[in-house]
Order: C-alpha cells, then sequence, then structure tokens
C-alpha cells in the first residue's frame, strides 16, 4: 500500500458540503488502495477572520497569541474532515501540527520547520486511520504553537511527504494545474502537464499562486508535488526534478515553459548619488530595516563621480518606500528621486534558454514590434525579465505567448 500525501485548500473546503464531497474523495483515494494523509487549510477565508477579530480586541495582537488563534482555524477543518471521514464508515483521526510532529523555530507568524517526526502519523496509519493534519502550523520546542507564514498548509504537506518518504505529495486547489502564461492575460494559455522545481519556482514568486517555500521543499528533498483541482478529475501539473527531460530526445525544443506575470510593480531612480563605496548599503539597509523588497536594481556607469541607482518595489509598498528613501538621498547628496507607479513585470521563464542562443533578442523584437517600451531588463540562468508599462503587460504577455509558440502541446 502506497502512501499518499494530499492537501486540500481553504476554497475547497469552504462549507459543510464542500468538506463531505473532499472526505468523498479522500475516501476514493483509499479505496484505490492508498494509506492516506491529508494536510488541510482553514476554511474559506476564516483564517483573515480571525485576523480581524484579533485587531478588534487590540490595536497590536502579540504574535504568540496570533498564531495560537490562528491555528484554530485549521483545527477546524481537520476535525469536520475527520468527523465526515468517520460517519461514511471509514477511521479517521485529526493531529493538531504538534502532535502531527512539526517542530518549529520561535518565528511566530512566519516559523520555519525545524524537524518532522512522523512516530505519532505513522502509528495512526498502522491502526488503519486515515490521519487528517491541520496544516500551517508547528510547535517550538518550548510547546508553543507556531505558524508557518500565509498560504503555509502547501508547505505542511509538502514537508510531511518529504518526512514520510511518500512518492508524490498532491495539492488540490481550486485551479486546474498551473498554466503557460495567466489565463486571465492569456486566453491561449494551457495548462502544462509538467514543469521543474527552478522553473517552478519562478512563476511561483512571478504571481502563480502557489507557496515558493513548498516548491523550495520539494526540491530539496525531491519531493514531486501535483497540482490539480478539487472538483472533477482533471489531470493536473506534476512539479519535479526530472521535468524538462521529458521532452522528444534532442537538443533543438523549445525551451520557454511559460511566461510569468507581476502588475504590483513601481520603479524608483535616485539621480545623481556620489560613486563611492557604501553607497548601495546605505540606501538598501534602511529599506529592508522597515521589510521593504527591493526586487530588481540597476546601477548606471558613473559619469563624472555619479551614479544614478534604480530599483523597483511592489506598488503598495510605494509610499512608504519613497519616505524611507528620500530622506537617504537627501543624506547622500543625490540630485533627487523619481518614481513611476504604473509598471508592470513579464518574464519568460525557461530552463536552458541560457545556453540556446535567440531567446532574448526574440524577446526584444516582440515587445518593438508590438510598440512595447522596455523600461528595465534583467536576467537569470532560467528567466529574461522586461519591465513594461502596467497598460501593456497583457498585450506583451500575448505576444510572447504567441511568439514563443506556448499554445502547443508539450
Ligand atoms: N489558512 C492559512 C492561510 O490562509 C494557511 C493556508 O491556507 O495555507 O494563509
Ligand atoms: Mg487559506
Amino acid at each position: 500500500m502506497a502512501l499518499l500525501v494530499q492537501k486540500y485548500g481553504g476554497s475547497s473546503l469552504a462549507d459543510a458540503d464542500r468538506i463531505k464531497g473532499v472526505a468523498g474523495r479522500i475516501a476514493a483515494a483509499q479505496d484505490d488502495g492508498h494509506k492516506i494523509v491529508a494536510v488541510v487549510s482553514a476554511m474559506g477565508d476564516s483564517t483573515d477572520a480571525l485576523l480581524r477579530l484579533a485587531q478588534q480586541v487590540s490595536d497590536r495582537p502579540s504574535a504568540r497569541e496570533l498564531d495560537v488563534l490562528w491555528s484554530t482555524g485549521e483545527l477546524v477543518s481537520c476535525t469536520l474532515m475527520a468527523m465526515a471521514l468517520q460517519s461514511m464508515g471509514r477511521r479517521a483521526i485529526s493531529l493538531s501540527g504538534a502532535q502531527a510532529g512539526i517542530r518549529t523555530n520561535m518565528s511566530f507568524g512566519n516559523a520555519m520547520i525545524a524537524d518532522v517526526e512522523p512516530a505519532r502519523i505513522l502509528a495512526e496509519l498502522d491502526r488503519g486511520n486515515i490521519v487528517i493534519v491541520a496544516g500551517f502550523q508547528g510547535v517550538t520546542e518550548a510547546m508553543d504553537v507556531t505558524t508557518l507564514g500565509r498560504g503555509a498548509s502547501d508547505t505542511t504537506a509538502v514537508a510531511l511527504a518529504a518526512g514520510l518518504g511518500a512518492a508524490v505529495c498532491e495539492i488540490y486547489t481550486d485551479v486546474t494545474g498551473i498554466y503557460t502564461a495567466d489565463p486571465r492575460l492569456v486566453p491561449d494559455a494551457r495548462k502544462l502537464e509538467e514543469i521543474g522545481f527552478e522553473e517552478m519556482l519562478e512563476l511561483a514568486s512571478y504571481g502563480a499562486k502557489m507557496n515558493p517555500r513548498s516548491i523550495e521543499l520539494g526540491m530539496v528533498y525531491d519531493v514531486p508535488i501535483k497540482i490539480a483541482s478539487s472538483l472533477g478529475d482533471e489531470p493536473g501539473t506534476l512539479i519535479h526534478g526530472g521535468a524538462t527531460m521529458k521532452p522528444s530526445v534532442g537538443e533543438i525544443r523549445n525551451r520557454v515553459r511559460g511566461i510569468a506575470t507581476d502588475t504590483n510593480v513601481a520603479k524608483i531612480t535616485v539621480l545623481g548619488v556620489v560613486d563611492r563605496p557604501g553607497i548601495a548599503a546605505s540606501l538598501f539597509e534602511p529599506l529592508a530595516n522597515e521589510g521593504i523588497s527591493v526586487d530588481i536594481i540597476v546601477q548606471n556607469a558613473s559619469v563624472e563621480g555619479a551614479t544614478d541607482m534604480t530599483f523597483t518595489v511592489k506598488r503598495t509598498d510605494l509610499p512608504h518606500a519613497l519616505e524611507v528613501v528620500s530622506t537617504v538621498a537627501t543624506e547622500l547628496g543625490s540630485r533627487g528621486v523619481v518614481s513611476d507607479a504604473d509598471l508592470a513585470k513579464i518574464s519568460v521563464v525557461g530552463t536552458g534558454m541560457q545556453d540556446a542562443p535567440g531567446y532574448a533578442s526574440t524577446m526584444f523584437r516582440t515587445l518593438a514590434d508590438n510598440g512595447i517600451n522596455i523600461e528595465m531588463i534583467t536576467t537569470s540562468e532560467i528567466r529574461i525579465t522586461c519591465i513594461v508599462s502596467k497598460d501593456r503587460v497583457a498585450d506583451a504577455a500575448t505576444a510572447l505567448h504567441s511568439r514563443f509558440q506556448l499554445e502547443k502541446p508539450d
């Protein structure tokens, strides 16, 4: 009997009927001959509701108390799931993160998993139980309850799959899989059968809804992750280490896997700062201290000892970032600070693009032919990224999707 770890997201558990529906799917997987560990998220948006409740009693809820409160959301869905399975005549037991052996550090609200001790889960499986585990939570050495960061039930599931040596971690959600582009922007976007971990990390951190920490865990512990819909039986997308090996053997192949877009982008330029050691540090340290993450950074070649420093932040962070930067810019004797709030990021993602010529130039030519101006460019081993105007990002994504023939099957 193979061991299967499954995870069901909050929207798939939003009410009693959906919980019963998911219980039916879990039971069916057991009938297929599997031992099942199912990780569940909190029902619907109850995590947000708990936060609002905390904010009604306190301006600054303590992180420790908030984590205990938040952990109750997943406890509700996991106990209800166990009851639903029991009422179908199945043996099932619910376990909190602590009971399931999820040990974490003490970073309340964003704790990292230190270790998984699966003894209890294994014992319950041996007793013939379906084991339902509350996602998103763990416990410190001092037995304090922690949560693992928003959306982190995925992380719980992949960590358990790794700790239990499961062959695959199945994540069931409200989308049918990972797409070649955001289907809301690109009508021809196609569901991928498979994708590599590295490629998925780029897509995850560039918009596609999937917790990047769970992908990283899958990559490190080599746990394939299947993403599929919790409704219907459409095959989903398999994220795994060998994905890029599959295309017909040969070197001539399309290396572009997908187009990632992010419309929450703003740009700040600090003009004419003196080019000397320590400038970048004194500019970016205060931003880091304020918890503002900076993405693309470009420092121009200096002219007569002065240089411009341009970088992007989330548009939603722009007002805060400008406050911080203006103060520092004055201290650094810069000529001023300018910003642009209406930008977007578009990336062409695929393993091996770096080793084949022409991908970058094709991207730039395609944007040019569509009259789309490029504001900034960066590249990594598996990605070419351009900053463009937010108004044109859908046109850009559609043009690139068709130019790289992503509508064609794998
Ligand atoms: N319930 C938590 C959240 O909404 C964790 C999760 O859904 O994965 O962030
Ligand atoms: Mg949730």
